[in-house]
């Protein structure tokens, strides 16, 4: 299986990450996609590659919520990293109007340069987008090249947005995690059938977002299981056909 989205390079794996990564890949989880979010951790994230290039990969970007001032020169810098091996995707870029709308236009041109340069690697982009699905496709509608295939990251919207973002990016996969398991997660769990097998990778968003029954605690990359079962449930397949095509489609999706 894979991990479409683990950040195992935050600080909350210092103590344990290398049983946290050799658990995941005893249960089977042997791939998984780490998008950068700051330059800080940038290092950090080479060097966990470095030590696992049969199971990790890399996504190199500037994450909305860290756009600033200096967005600017501080995506050019993380874009530079695209180039090494191992570099699967662009990401996580996006919009975040969640806590902060303060750098919304700012926002809204890193991410259309980002797209931009997914576009020319011909890379898929991973896209965070929280309180700002308006803004993310004004992006997409306006990049005057061929879009890149995407993946909408811890994807918790309702069948309408779903049904938007499908019309607006042919290429699109849905990013599910452990919100998903949450009972008050309606919207999502009516939206999942809409979407089908074919558009849904699997993914963690460890340390946050940890799936019942670890909710509330570290999220980490094993737990992918726990959200396999309940997107299962909703669709009406085994687990092992959830398993088998999530994982064709990340293979597609990353061409890993
Ligand atoms: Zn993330």
């Amino acid at each position: 299986m894979t991990d479409t989205h683990t950040h195992l390079y935050l600080p909350e794996f210092d103590a344990d990450r290398e049983d946290v990564i050799l658990r995941a890949i005893e249960a089977g989880i042997d791939k998984m996609v780490m998008p950068n979010v700051d330059i800080e951790t940038a290092e950090l994230l080479q060097a966990i590659r470095h030590d696992y290039p049969e199971h990790i990969f890399t996504a190199w970007g500037l994450h909305p919520t860290s756009v600033d001032y200096s967005w600017r020169e501080n995506t050019t810098r993380l874009l530079q990293h695209l180039d090494e091996p191992g570099c699967v995707a662009v990401g996580e870029v996006g919009i975040d109007l969640y806590w902060d709308t303060t750098y919304r236009d700012q926002q809204m041109e890193c991410l259309a340069m980002q797209l931009s340069e997914a576009s020319t690697r011909r890379l898929p982009a991973i896209i965070h987008c929280r309180n700002g699905l308006d803004e993310t496709l004004d992006v997409i509608s306006q990049l005057h090249k061929p879009l890149p295939k995407m993946v909408f990251h811890s994807f918790t919207g309702s069948e309408e947005d779903a049904a938007r973002i499908l019309s607006a990016v042919p290429e699109v996969f849905f990013g599910i995690n452990g919100v998903v398991t949450f009972k008050n997660a309606r919207d999502l769990h009516a939206a999942i059938p809409t979407i089908g097998i074919d558009r849904i990778v699997l993914e963690t968003d460890s340390p946050y977002l940890a799936p019942v029954p670890h909710r509330g605690k570290r999220n980490e990359s094993a737990y992918i299981t726990n959200v396999c079962s309940k997107v299962s449930e909703l669709l009406g397949i085994t687990t092992e056909e959830t398993e088998r095509m999530t994982d064709l489609n990340a293979r597609k999706l990353f061409l890993l």
